[in-house]
């Protein structure tokens, strides 16, 4: 069976720390040798940007679904056909999340490397020759630690680039078919989540989308805008999302003028 690509970093560099603990930093050359192997089997150890390509399009087609599918939860009171039908205009906004995402893992892919080779690269200067006392097990781990953590990091970027992806197809959405409000849903009573308090305060909080028909026609009372505030999912790792309102009805009534009370309940002739 071949060696994984992670199992020939960690050997290369097991040779490469124990030649530096039996001869110290003696030449330049020996540690120019040794970057050079080490950045190439760390390379080999992560994902290639072509695979990093597939596994977010693949990632991120799959939350698009997913949002359309459970559309009914963000857009209160608009038929499956109002959402669908909005199909072709999401794929710039999905092309967008995906470049984005895929620059953001290839850059922390990059980080990684440098990392590693700077970690490396410290660590072997600073041996002085015949040591007896590195310890390579610890070496070994502090050296490989920005290399473990990758798919980590790219698994985050991937959540948080899906949660802007979330928004934007709502906001699309909720543009197409006149939403008129938005209620913002934080997350901040799930445990040990990391939640903005500005936003735990706009939680259930109604805001008003601007120029919306029910507002032109003195329906509706404005209050705050939600073009006010920072979006949904824009800050990093805001998890938070708004759900859409569409109807006079679904508004509480100290949102509602009095011609917007009295058209919801017509007095009877
Ligand atoms: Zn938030």
């Amino acid at each position: 069976m071949p060696k994984s690509p992670s199992r020939r970093f960690s050997e290369t560099l097991t040779i490469a720390l124990e030649e530096f603990a039996k001869y110290g930093y003696d030449s330049r050359s020996r540690l120019d040798y040794w970057m050079s192997r080490l950045r190439e089997a760390a390379m080999a150890s992560l994902k290639s940007p072509e695979q990093i390509d597939e596994d977010v399009r693949v990632a991120l087609k799959q939350v698009s679904r997913r949002v359309i599918r459970k559309s009914p939860r963000y857009h209160r009171g608009l038929g499956r056909y109002a959402i669908q039908r909005v199909g072709n205009r999401l794929a710039p906004e999905l092309e967008r999340r995906i470049m984005a995402s895929v620059d953001l893992i290839r850059l922390h892919r990059q980080e990684a490397i440098e990392k590693t080779l700077q970690r490396f690269s410290g660590l072997a200067t600073s041996i002085p020759p015949g040591t007896r006392t590195l310890d390579k097990r610890e070496a070994r781990t502090q050296i490989s630690k920005s290399l473990r953590q990758m798919n980590f990091e790219a698994r985050r970027v991937v959540i948080d680039q899906g949660h802007k992806l979330i928004n934007a197809v709502n906001s699309v959405i909720a543009e197409d078919n006149g939403a008129i409000a938005a209620v913002w849903h934080s997350h901040w009573r799930q445990p040990g989540y990391d939640y903005r308090p500005d936003h735990k305060e706009r939680d259930e909080q109604l805001y008003a989308v601007r120029g919306n028909w029910a507002i032109t026609d003195g329906l509706m009372k404005p209050g705050h805008y939600l073009d006010e505030i920072t979006q949904p999912g824009q800050e990093v790792f805001c998890r938070c999302y708004v759900s859409y309102l569409y109807h006079l009805r679904d508004l509480p009534d100290d949102r509602l003028t009095k011609k917007g009370r009295q058209s919801l309940n017509p007095p009877e002739a």
